[in-house]
């Protein structure tokens, strides 16, 4: 009867590979779905207006509000960076920095001048 017995073993082992495989199966499933939920909040997030939306529908009217459309409109216009002190406005994160470092900047923001 010492085969059966090594059969047994065999079999009892195999049945543990193969719930250790449906047991990562299913973190595997729960990781997808929670990434798929993060996913979706950041599409229903409105970076311009800062706003969280509960779901698509509610992103869509969000879309089409007034308050929406002009920060929008505002930003294209005017530029998502700008300065007040010299009045300057821009799209580039990158222009921005440079215009910090420019001599108008430094002469506009300086606090006295002599
Ligand atoms: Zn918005
Ligand atoms: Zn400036």
């Amino acid at each position: 009867m010492a085969d059966l017995l090594v059969q047994e073993q065999i079999l009892a082992e195999l049945k543990r590979q193969v719930s250790l495989l449906e047991e990562q199966l299913r973190l595997q499933r729960e990781a997808d779905t929670h990434q798929k939920e993060e996913e979706l909040k950041k599409k229903l997030y409105c970076e311009h207006c800062k706003v969280h939306l509960p779901s698509r529908a509610a992103m869509e009217i969000h879309n089409d509000t007034q308050k929406h459309k002009k920060l929008l409109a505002g930003i294209s216009q005017k530029g998502a960076f700008g300065c007040i002190e010299c009045n300057y406005h821009t799209n580039n994160r990158q222009c921005m920095n440079i215009h910090h470092k420019s001599n108008k900047h430094i002469s506009n923001t300086r606090p006295e001048k002599d």
